[in-house]
């Protein structure tokens, strides 16, 4: 007998979406196809229609046939769905009908979390997020796995959390993300505090035990701060921070995939991470994906200032923290939401991929001839590195568990942190 547990609502307030639209997700990701999906197309008869089969199989995979730019097939110039268009919302693919929701099943309930791929999270537009648990229920009931008992997060590796431990952590780190400090030294702070648990031989605090030294540390970081300034970051650290920002860029297509194979796709990823890597600050940083503009160079993006330096602080400092804050209650950041990752990895990369989203909106003021970011550069910022987080299987392999395993023992990164913010 399958069980299927209850989705708690997100907890983050204020959170809003209601789709707009836009067709952003149609053009940004690949949609997986289930046998139900598979027999709804069918059924709909699109390969008479077109005069082709709109669905391709990869690797032993089936998938919604994409354009050579990368958007669906089905996805209209007027950005709309031509199968919503014809034959109605429930008549879509799975995965295009649950997007943005994310579930993230524990062992006794499933949270429910939030894509900040979508532009309208991302702005906050449209009906009150958490109310629309029942809907995500409902629809998650054709994806039986989303609703099934998954194993509790680890505290850290080879370490199963005990109980009250997460939620002893994910009651402290909120308050401070959300906290009266400024913007940079909160996120300092959670950086610090991943980095100071990563050291930590935590075998021996365990239960409520682990609570209270946690809420120790959060209740001193703003006076134990300043007692560890942060020196510039080291050539290297930058250079590994754009390896991070390549990876969660990472944006393989269909077409593309299909046509090269799999040695040949390999080879050019490769070539493509090196054009992320090197120190020449005269090199011109590749094409992303929803940022247009003028191509720039590394070293214009290093000298474009921090968010904190942002003529528009507060709405940035809004928008980071709603995003931070509803991936740590979506339950996006350790356990079956991010990998079966541990807390302490979770919180690692989640300060990998604030680092990121930091540059990233320095790329786009950059491109655009701004100082500093504004909140055009950081939504695009946000939405592009929050597409792969839990997502991209690479962000869950030994690439980047070597990545932050290197920023953890020689490198440090609240460096490469506080030069984006
Ligand atoms: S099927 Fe429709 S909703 Fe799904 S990706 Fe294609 S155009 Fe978008």
């Amino acid at each position: 007998m399958s069980i299927s547990l209850p989705v708690i609502p997100l907890a983050t307030p204020g959170q809003r979406y209601s789709c707009h639209g836009c067709g952003h997700c149609c053009r940004d990701f690949t949609v997986q196809l289930r046998e139900a999906d598979r027999e709804r197309l069918d059924r709909q008869a699109w390969t008479a229609r077109l005069g082709f089969d709109p669905t391709i199989k990869l690797r032993g995979q089936h998938y919604l046939r994409q354009r050579e730019d990368g958007s669906c097939i089905f996805l209209k110039s007027d950005g709309r769905c031509q199968v919503h268009a014809e034959f109605g919302f429930e008549e879509k693919p799975i995965a295009c009908r649950f997007f943005p929701y994310m579930l993230s099943p524990a062992s006794a309930s499933v949270r429910m979390g939030v894509s900040f791929a979508c532009q309208s999270v991302v702005e906050n537009k449209g009906s009150v997020y958490n109310a629309q648990a029942g809907e995500a229920q409902r629809m998650a009931g054709e994806i039986p796995e989303a609703l099934a008992p998954a194993g509790e997060a680890h505290l850290a590796r080879k370490r199963p959390a005990e109980p009250g431990e997460l939620e002893g952590l994910e009651r402290r780190l909120v308050p401070w993300i959300g906290g009266p400090e400024p913007l940079a030294t909160r996120l300092d702070g959670l950086a610090w505090l991943a980095s100071t648990l990563a050291a930590a031989n935590l075998d021996r605090v365990r239960g409520s035990r682990f609570v209270e030294l946690v809420d120790t540390l959060v209740t001193h970081l703003a006076d134990e701060l300043p007692h560890h300034p942060v020196a510039p970051a080291e050539p290297r650290e930058r250079m590994l921070l754009r390896g991070a920002v390549f990876a969660r860029l990472e944006d393989p297509k269909l077409a593309i995939g299909g046509r090269l194979g799999r040695w040949a796709g390999a080879l050019e990823q490769g070539w493509r991470y090196w054009r992320w890597r090197g120190e020449n600050p005269s090199r011109l940083v590749p094409r992303v994906r929803g940022l247009d503009g003028p191509a720039v160079t590394f070293g214009a993006v290093e000298s474009v200032h921090g968010i904190m330096q942002s003529p528009a602080l507060t709405e940035c400092d809004e928008l980071l923290t709603r995003w931070i804050r509803a991936s740590i209650e979506g339950g996006r950041v350790w356990g079956s939401g991010y990998y079966g990752w541990s807390a302490v990895d979770g919180l690692f990369a989640l300060s990998l991929s604030t680092a990121c989203v930091g540059w990233v909106a320095r790329l786009s003021a950059a491109m655009a001839g701004r100082t500093a970011p504004d909140l055009t550069d950081l939504r695009v910022a946000v939405r592009r590195i929050d597409r792969s987080a839990g997502r991209a299987p690479w962000l869950g392999g030994n690439t980047e568990r070597v990545r932050l395993a290197w920023f953890r023992q020689y490198g440090e990164l609240r460096r490469v942190l506080a030069e984006q913010y």
